[in-house]
């Protein structure tokens, strides 16, 4: 048998059923893989192993009681720290968050609970989710595992690097620009961002609330959908949960791509690195030898994704993160009165780049430059819902590399805050539009021998046909996506 950390969720659970394995090894075989990686890669801000392992032992109990709480009942999950974790401390990745315990479970660890995912922790991420390199957290650096001088994307970088590692099958993450398709990309890895309000918000700590979705980050194609099918659906703790039924995703996922049409982007042909090129021309090519029509669409209102979106996201983020004033949850630093407690309190517990984005967002807000700035960019946001609404009366699906080059090194875009923003420049519309969107494995760049992942975006709801497509991609490809056996780890 492969090693049990290197296993996908569908692997497990079959192996669970056959009782092959029990949850308890399952688990203890994460949990020693973390022990062993955890220093170098610096995935987790907090580890759950006594408590992962206990829920193991109940999950045993309850499949040989013959009451196994579903398909995958004992198989361990992560979670990026801005999902709130009953008596699990929970930090965003924020100092201002430090020594906060929350008292309930975000729905998707409330649901993923209830199928009897036992908590392995949870992972390293940019503060408040604001980054594309898990640096700007509060905490500490994470480190890709393909490559350790080299960032695992962000800002669900931990998430990512946790199961790039082989410490969890999956893991969920959190994708406002970017943040779940990303980190996928540069640790090749599957990550979706599903339709906005596919999942529930209910207990993900806010950054941008009209553009943050929880998603999976896995191994495999057939993993990724089944993790979401497990949270998905709707939650009347999040007015803005769809209550559409979701269809199916893991069944059928099979169905391939014969005679579907997808869009090459005109404006994106010959953009990103010639190592992201040279990949996402063979895997069109790929897509195409499966049955798939290539159509070129054109989406001009795109090139402005990146300046909308650093209007609207910090707009959103500088209400949101107005609770966090010392009074409520975590930090607090004392002092005579309560404005200077505040204001040492947000000096003090906040980021440079949560600082900058705050400042952003006043900015755009304030009276006299609302119209300018922010009604200007949610203006754009309508042009970019509507290019992509036109593109699809002539397609099913549009094709663009997920991030616009590999990892880069740690260190090389922190004083550049404009080149670090540039790594979401094919994922950020997608949000604006509220679709969906999926980066799948594509291989190795041939100029630095870095992962590469292919973008595919769905209309809203359209879930089934992106992953449909995803999962035939990935068993023509054929790619291995563990890095074990490389020289880093
Ligand atoms: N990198 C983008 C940002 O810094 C997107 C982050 C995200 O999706 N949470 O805002």
């Amino acid at each position: 048998m492969t090693d049990l950390h290197w296993m996908s969720a569908l692997e497990l659970a079959d192996a669970l059923d056959a009782k092959d394995v029990s949850s308890r090894e399952i688990t203890e075989a994460l949990v020693a893989r973390g022990d062993a990686l955890e220093e170098r890669l610096g995935t987790f801000l907090h580890r759950t192993s006594e408590r992962a392992l206990e829920e193991a032992d109940a999950a045993d109990a309850r499949r040989s009681a013959g009451e196994a709480k579903s398909r995958f009942d004992g198989i361990p999950v992560a979670y990026k720290d801005l999902f709130v974790t009953k008596g699990v401390p929970t930090t965003s990745g924020s100092k201002i968050l430090k020594g906060f315990v929350p008292p309930y479970d975000a729905t998707v660890v409330a649901r993923s609970d209830a199928a009897g995912l036992p908590m392995l922790g949870k992972t390293n991420m940019d503060e408040f989710a604001m980054g594309s390199s898990t640096e700007n957290s509060g905490y500490q650096k994470t480190r890709n595992p393909w490559d350790t001088e080299r960032v695992p994307g962000g800002s669900s970088g931990g998430s990512a690097a946790a199961v790039a590692a082989g410490m969890t099958p999956w893991a969920w993450g959190t994708d406002t620009g970017g943040s779940i398709r990303q980190p996928a990309s540069l640790c090749s890895l599957v990550g979706v961002k599903p339709t906005y309000g596919y999942v529930s918000r209910y207990g993900m700590i806010a950054f941008a609330s009209s553009l943050d979705q929880a998603g999976p980050l896995t191994r495999t194609v057939a993993d990724a959908a089944a993790l979401l099918e497990i949270a998905a659906g709707h939650d009347a703790m999040d007015s803005t949960s769809i209550r559409d039924e979701r269809p199916a995703l893991l069944d059928g996922i099979d169905g391939g791509i014969e005679g579907l049409r997808i869009g090459v982007v005109k404006e994106f042909v010959g953009g990103g690195s010639d190592g992201v090129r040279a990949v996402t021309d063979e895997a069109y090519a790929r897509l195409e030898k499966l049955g798939a029509t290539l159509v070129e669409v054109s989406l001009p209102s795109f090139q402005h994704g990146i300046p909308a979106y650093y209007l609207v996201a910090p707009a959103e983020c500088s209400s949101n993160l107005a609770r966090f004033d010392g009074v409520r949850y975590g930090a607090r630093v004392e002092a005579d009165d309560i404005i200077k407690m505040t204001s040492r309190t947000r000096s003090e517990g906040f980021g440079a780049e949560v600082k900058r984005r705050i400042m952003l967002g006043t900015y755009a807000l304030s009276a006299g430059y609302y119209d300018a700035y922010y009604g200007k960019a949610q203006k754009v946001r309508t042009l970019i819902t509507q290019d992509l609404a036109k593109a699809y009366e002539k397609v099913d699906l549009i094709a663009t590399p997920s991030s616009p080059t590999t990892a880069f090194k740690i260190g090389e875009r922190t004083d550049d805050p404009l080149a670090m923003y540039l790594s979401d420049i094919f994922t950020v519309p997608v949000n604006l539009a509220g679709n969906a969107g999926i980066s799948v494995p594509a291989g190795l760049a041939p100029d630095d021998g870095l992962p590469v992942g292919l973008q595919l975006i769905a209309k809203s709801l359209d879930e089934p046909t992106m992953f449909k497509a995803a999962y035939a991609f990935e068993q023509d490809l054929g790619f291995a996506t563990s890095p074990e056996g490389r020289a880093s780890i």
